[in-house]
C-alpha cells in the first residue's frame, strides 16, 4: 500500500483565534518504511497522525490509499477502511480491563463480526514475546507487555500501516526501547510501514526515515 498526502493543511477557528495546525504537509509512505516524526508539544503531531489516517478531515489538501481518494469516502466507508487497513497504538494502551490479552488482540475483528486466525494470533503472540500471557488480563501485566498485546492488536487485521502516538510515553526507557525494537521487527518481517510521533530524540532516531514537525511545518530530515 503507498499512501500520498499533498499539501494537507487543517485550520482551526476564524480571525483572531485561526491557528494554523498544519501547514501543506506532503508525505509518502511506502511499505516497510519506518517513518518517525518528532515535535515539541503544539507543533500539530496529532493533528497530522489524524489527517494520514483518515480520523478528520483537512481544510485542504488530499491523501491517497494506493491512489484512493481517502477523504471522498463517507464517515461509515472511512470506519470500515480504518478498521482493516490502519492499525493505532497508543500512549495509554486502551486496553479494555474486563477482557484477557487474547480477548484485547482479537478486539478489532470481532469489532468486524470477524474470528482470529488462531495461527496468526499465535505468531503474533510469540514474536512479541506474550504467548503465555494471553489469558491474562491488563492488571495482570506490566507497561510494557500490556503495550506489546496493544501492539498484537494493531496487527491482528492485517493492516498496512500502523501509527503509533508516542507509543512509550508510559513506558520506563529501557521497556520502552525494547518495545520500539519489537514494534520495527515485526513491522519488517511483516512488511508493515510504522509511523511513529514521539518527543523522544532516541525513539526518533531509531526510524529509518525522520521528519519533523514545527509550528505545523513537516519537513523530512534524514534517512537510512
Ligand atoms: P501536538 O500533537 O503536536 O501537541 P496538535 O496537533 O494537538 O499538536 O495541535 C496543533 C495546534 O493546533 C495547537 O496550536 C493546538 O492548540 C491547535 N489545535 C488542535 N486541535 C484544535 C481544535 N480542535 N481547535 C482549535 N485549535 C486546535
Amino acid at each position: 500500500m503507498n499512501i500520498e498526502a499533498k499539501e494537507l493543511s487543517k485550520i482551526y477557528g476564524e480571525g483572531e483565534s485561526r491557528v494554523v495546525a498544519l501547514d501543506r504537509a506532503s508525505l509518502t509512505i511506502a511499505p516497510g518504511d519506518f517513518i518517525s516524526i518528532i515535535g515539541p508539544s503544539g507543533s500539530g503531531k496529532s493533528t497530522l497522525l489524524h489527517l494520514l489516517s483518515g480520523l478528520d478531515r483537512p481544510t485542504s489538501g488530499r491523501l491517497t490509499y494506493d491512489g484512493r481518494d481517502i477523504y471522498r469516502l463517507t464517515d461509515k466507508e472511512l470506519s470500515a477502511f480504518r478498521r482493516r487497513s490502519i492499525g493505532f497504538i497508543f500512549q495509554q494502551f486502551h486496553l479494555l480491563p474486563v477482557l484477557t490479552a487474547r480477548e484485547n488482540i482479537a478486539m478489532p475483528l470481532l469489532l468486524d463480526k470477524k474470528q482470529p486466525d488462531e495461527p496468526y494470533l499465535q505468531k503474533l503472540a510469540g514474536l512479541l514475546g506474550i504467548g503465555d500471557r494471553l489469558t491474562h488480563l491488563p492488571h495482570e501485566l506490566s507497561g510494557g507487555q500490556q503495550q506489546r498485546v496493544a501492539i498484537a492488536r494493531a496487527l491482528i487485521a492485517g493492516p498496512d500501516v500502523i501509527f503509533a502516538d508516542e507509543p512509550t510515553g508510559n513506558l520506563d526507557s529501557r521497556s520502552g526501547g525494547e518495545v520500539m525494537e519489537l514494534l520495527k521487527t515485526v513491522g519488517k518481517e511483516m512488511g508493515k510501514a510504522l509511523v511513529v510521533i514521539t518527543h523522544d530524540s532516541r525513539i526518533a532516531a531509531m526510524g529509518s526515515r525522520r521528519l519533523t514537525i514545527v509550528d505545523g511545518v513537516l519537513s523530512e530530515v534524514g534517512a537510512e
